[in-house]
């Protein structure tokens, strides 16, 4: 349509100027339209938008349809008009001064206004005569409302995404095509030490630690890929290593976003960074920690392994193959049950029950040491001791568990050894014990009576008299001393004599309190010691064993004895507080009781001065 004759040149640099409502935009090089005044007319008849040519009065010189449509005014009546009657006094002064820097300027002016909610886009084209003298002005009015309002809503977008950028604890970055940085937030700037002035502008790879910069080629590489397959607006997750202001490297994850222009090709990149370093560095002391376990674990001469939480082998170290016999492979992924013997698992079953109950009175020990026998590939078992570890996550639940093995087979032996030799031990020791009892009882018991014997009385005495002074209660002593026995002896013999001396101890037990000291003093001699018995008392006891004495006559073959006995009395403490002092009373008694003619009870009466 438009001739090469009748281009229109737009040349220099544009420059916006605010001028109230409207926009002026001018060249700044004095450009216009050369042509002749038929073309003008041809070139504004061809025109779709509203196109009027006027005069430097602004009188109307040609106008195209659209010109009629927009003012509703007929072509004929349109044409001669003066066009600032068009518009109301002050928009007509406006026109006027624009059309003259048009025609004084020689420079194509633009301006943009609103009227009644329609947006309109002004083009004044100073038409340039052949002999240099601009006459004409073509007016070109375009409807920009739709791109005004996109504009509008663009710029309402654009400061809705700086407001969330600089407010988020996010960093937030834009980059051009070329991926040069076009906007950082201030978390950005916060996290990487630069300031926004020293990151604007500058190529996003010098940001990157060498590392780095291979991972967004290769991100590159794989946008590129994507998009040969037609996966366009892909947005990449990556990590990579930055560099700080200060020189040190930091761990980023970033988020990339690419927006493409019309032509397909990237415009503009935009995304978040995500700060990952302690994460990162937690990995990779992870890493060192496991490389350093296995490490250790395989060359340690101990079983190491570790069980999900099913219990089920996940790792195994090559010891248990040196111990057993049986390949990594044939153990991993099976239950630990399998290892142990009948013996070894009901150990385990034992312990595992305790540890339930343990566990349900909230005694939770993650460590579980437990000794128990595994079968070997050859058949055979061996001990081993195990110490485990369970892990539990956050909530509780276990998530598994991991421990060593050891060998304990000879040990275990020997310890078998040293128990049996141990047991043998116990029993001859029992044994030994056993005997020394018996050889002490009979070192103070009278064979003859079961009665203990003078010795024992000697020893027990006088814990007896301090007991009795300690917790304040009487002891009595009664001695005893058959009458006649000689003669007994010697009428019925010997061993006559034996039933009779039995026969009295008989007498004396029967009816003993728990306390009593029963003991046969000498030949035909007894001493009876009585804690918390007064003299009343014992005078009672011992007439009630006179009478029993006299009542029962010792029976030895066909003989049938009659005996009795002579008895005295002491007691503690009306007679005296020592030992010595009431034996010695006792003696006095018993002597008075034969001296007044034998088979009675005498008492000291006496206190000990
Ligand atoms: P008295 O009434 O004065 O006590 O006279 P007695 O004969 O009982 O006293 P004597 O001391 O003269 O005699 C004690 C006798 O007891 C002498 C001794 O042979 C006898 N005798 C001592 N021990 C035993 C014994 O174990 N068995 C027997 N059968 N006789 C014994
Ligand atoms: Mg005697
Ligand atoms: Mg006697």
């Amino acid at each position: 349509m438009l001739t090469k004759k009748s281009a229109i040149f737009f040349g220099g640099k544009a420059k916006a100027l605010q001028n109230g409502a409207m926009t002026i935009t001018c060249h700044s090089t004095p450009l216009g339209l050369y042509t002749s005044e038929t073309e003008l007319q041809a070139l504004i008849n061809a025109t779709p938008g509203i196109s009027l040519l006027i005069d430097l009065e602004g009188t109307i010189v040609c106008a195209n349809s659209k010109s009629t449509t927009h003012f509703g005014i007929e072509l004929g009546e349109l044409i001669g008009r003066n066009v600032f009657s068009l518009f109301d006094e002050a928009t007509s002064i406006g026109r006027r001064s624009i059309v003259k820097q048009a025609e004084t300027q020689r420079v194509p002016v633009f301006l943009e206004d609103e009227r009644n909610g329609v947006h309109y886009r002004h083009s004044l084209i100073p038409a340039i005569d052949h002999d240099g003298v601009v006459r004409r002005v073509a007016v070109f009015a375009e409807d920009i409302t739709e791109r005004k309002k996109a504009e509008i809503a663009l710029r309402a977008s654009e400061e809705k995404f700086r407001f969330l950028a600089e407010n988020t604890a996010d960093t937030v970055w834009q980059l051009d095509g070329q991926m040069r940085f076009t906007y950082v937030n201030a978390a950005y700037t916060h996290l990487s030490g630069f300031s926004q002035e020293e990151i604007i502008g500058r190529p996003v790879m010098e940001f990157f630690t060498p590392q780095g910069r291979t991972t967004v080629a290769a991100m590159m590489v794989k946008r590129k890929e994507n998009e040969a397959l037609g996966k366009v607006n892909v947005a990449l997750r990556f990590e990579v290593p930055h560099i700080r202001k200060s020189g040190k490297p930091f761990w980023a994850e970033i988020n990339s976003n690419p927006i493409y222009g019309q032509n397909g090709v990237i415009t503009a990149f935009n995304g978040i960074m995500r700060d990952i370093d302690e994460r990162k560095n937690m990995e990779l002391a992870l890493r060192v920690s496991e490389e350093r376990f296995r490490f250790l674990a395989e060359n340690t001469g101990d079983v190491v392994w570790e069980l999900d939480s099913q219990m089920r082998f996940t790792y195994i170290n090559g010891a248990d193959q040196r111990l057993r016999g049986f390949s990594k492979d044939e153990v991993l992924g099976r239950s630990v049950l399998e290892l142990f013997t009948p013996e070894g698992k009901s150990i385990i079953t034992d312990l595992s029950a305790k540890r339930r109950a343990d566990e349900e009175l909230g005694k939770v020990d993650p460590q579980f040491v437990f000794r128990a026998p595994q079968i070997r590939k050859d058949g055979t078992s061996v001990w081993t001791e195990v110490s485990s570890t369970t892990s539990y996550n956050p909530d509780g639940r276990v998530i598994g568990y991991n421990g060593i093995t050891r060998d304990i087979d000879a040990s275990k032996q020997h310890e078998r050894r040293l128990e049996d030799a141990n047991v043998r031990l116990q029993e001859q020791l029992q044994e030994i014990l056993a005997l020394q009892t018996q050889l002490k009882e009979q070192a103070v018991r009278d064979s003859l009576t079961g009665l203990h014997n003078r010795r024992y009385m000697e020893e027990t005495l006088p814990r007896e008299l301090s007991r009795a002074k300690r917790e304040g209660y009487s002891l009595a002593l009664i001695m005893l001393d058959l009458d006649h026995f000689k003669r007994i002896n010697d009428t019925y013999g010997h061993p006559t004599g034996d039933s009779v001396l039995k026969a009295m101890a008989s007498i004396l037990l029967h009816g003993a309190r728990e306390g009593d000291i029963i003991c046969r003093y000498g030949g035909e001699e007894f001493l009876v010691a009585l804690p918390n018995m007064s003299t009343d008392q014992a005078l009672v006891r011992a007439k009630n064993w006179q009478s029993t004495l006299a009542a029962r006559p010792v029976i030895h073959g066909t003989f049938s004895v009659e005996a009795t006995f002579s008895a005295g009395i002491s007691v503690y403490p009306d007679n005296s507080s020592e030992v010595e002092g009431l034996l010695r009373l006792v003696d006095n008694a018993l002597y008075r009781a034969k001296e007044n003619g034998r088979n009675c009870v005498e008492y000291e009466p006496m206190v000990e001065p």
